[in-house]
């Protein structure tokens, strides 16, 4: 059996401030969601979206003059269903695709849908592993199994396969309680980057927002353009109700 990578710690710059400053009105805000908006839940679909978030978020959107966007590794129309009814600019699937400030929806990197069969594989033989869940996206597949932590080896064993067939195109991921089949030729940065070139975004001090080591493209990319990348565990307490009391301060709201 393959020994599973470790989660890795990734320790902030000394530049970089451990304690969240206060948000500025020249900032363009990148924001993951799963763990950073949202609680970890125990599956992908049963998260919660906290009363006031969304008007929070709406609130900052206005102030920052638009800049305000959700960096993410589901797929866009997870975000809008979730944030209904507002629709913010959004990169998704972990940067491979995104919707621009003007509302158009481009990809952003030469990915390809996922090859055939390795859903229904990948479906079949969690079938055999109670509490693991296969979560298909367009451009990568998920594997979770914080029902079932005794199938980790399992599952990533499984991906690990998949990943052998395709070597030079996808690579995987550890997430919380998950292993992700992914493009290698798109991260979060990446999206971070083409936002950044764009108006409402471009001129204003990035800050972006992660908990996983999925995040660390998005914070490695904010430091580069001269802004800020800021960890969950770091900077909040590892609580994603801390970082949406630090949104709600900004715009005034003390409650959410
Ligand atoms: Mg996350």
């Amino acid at each position: 059996m393959m020994n599973r990578p470790a989660l890795e710690a990734h320790p902030q710059p000394a530049t970089q401030p451990r304690q969240p400053p206060d948000i500025e009105s020249d900032w363009a805000l990148f924001l993951d969601l799963d763990g950073t908006l949202l609680d970890l839940a125990p599956t992908p679909t049963s998260v919660v979206v906290p009363d006031g978030l969304v008007d929070v978020l709406r609130r900052l959107h206005h102030r920052l003059h638009g800049a305000v966007a959700i960096v993410t590794g589901r797929p866009l129309a997870d975000i809008d269903q979730l944030l209904a009814p507002l629709v913010l600019p959004v990169a998704g699937n972990h940067g491979a695709s995104a919707r621009l400030p003007d509302g158009t929806q481009q990809a952003l990197a030469p990915v390809q849908p996922l090859p055939p069969g390795w859903v229904t594989q990948a479906q079949a033989a969690c079938a055999q592993w109670p509490g693991t869940i296969v979560e298909p996206k367009p451009y990568s597949l998920a594997l979770h199994y914080r029902l079932a932590p005794e199938h980790a080896d399992n599952v990533f064993n499984l991906l690990r396969c998949f990943a052998a067939e395709r070597a030079d195109d996808y690579e995987i991921l550890t997430a919380h309680y998950a292993y992700e089949l992914r493009p290698r030729h798109a991260d979060k940065g990446m999206a971070i980057e083409r936002l950044m070139a764009l108006a409402p975004f471009h001129g204003r001090v990035p800050v972006f927002i992660g908990d996983d080591v999925t995040d660390e493209s998005g914070r490695a990319a904010a430091r580069r353009l001269g802004g800020i990348g800021l960890d969950v565990g770091e900077s909040f307490s590892g609580s994603a109700a801390h970082v949406r009391q630090w949104l709600a301060k900004a715009v005034g709201d003390q409650d959410t």
